[in-house]
């Protein structure tokens, strides 16, 4: 089992379906679900943004909930397709932002977040590519 899957375990333990929120049954701090992890209260919200999406939960970003659009209505509620990553300003960005710069569509699937935020996967796929190019050629020419 890989660390994801062992906090995921964990994590599945407290879970409780309603509809399709993800309800918490472990500990609450301020109507939010957090779990020990590492020595540490951990927002769930984080740990489950970081199994799925590879989100750095140490990070400064938030960890929102779509409750906005109606999709979610529960604080407490920890299902990742109702969670999304951003800080207060990038919130209101990213309403406006769908397209990365090269004209790709910023789908769920088409975003990584790091530290520099939202990134579109295909373009830095692409550069990951030139890249190891780039070394091959480095290689080649030695
Ligand atoms: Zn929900
Ligand atoms: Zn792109």
């Amino acid at each position: 089992m890989t660390e994801k899957e062992k906090v995921l375990a964990r994590l599945n333990k407290y879970k409780s379906m309603d509809g399709e929120c993800w309800r918490w049954l472990g500990y609450l701090s301020l109507g939010r679900p957090r779990i020990g992890y590492k020595g540490k209260y951990i927002l769930v919200s984080r740990l489950i943004m970081w199994i799925t999406q590879d989100f750095d939960f140490k990070s400064k970003l938030h960890v929102l909930h779509k409750t906005k659009d109606g999709t979610c209505k529960f604080v407490d509620c920890w299902n990742p397709e109702h969670l999304y990553i951003g800080t207060n300003a990038q919130n209101m960005a990213d309403r406006v932002i769908t397209h990365c710069k090269r004209g790709h569509e910023l789908t769920v699937d088409n975003t990584v977040y790091s530290s520099k935020g939202r990134q579109c996967r295909e373009c830095k796929n692409e550069r990951t590519k030139l890249w190891n190019r780039k070394q091959t050629k480095k290689f080649q020419s030695l």
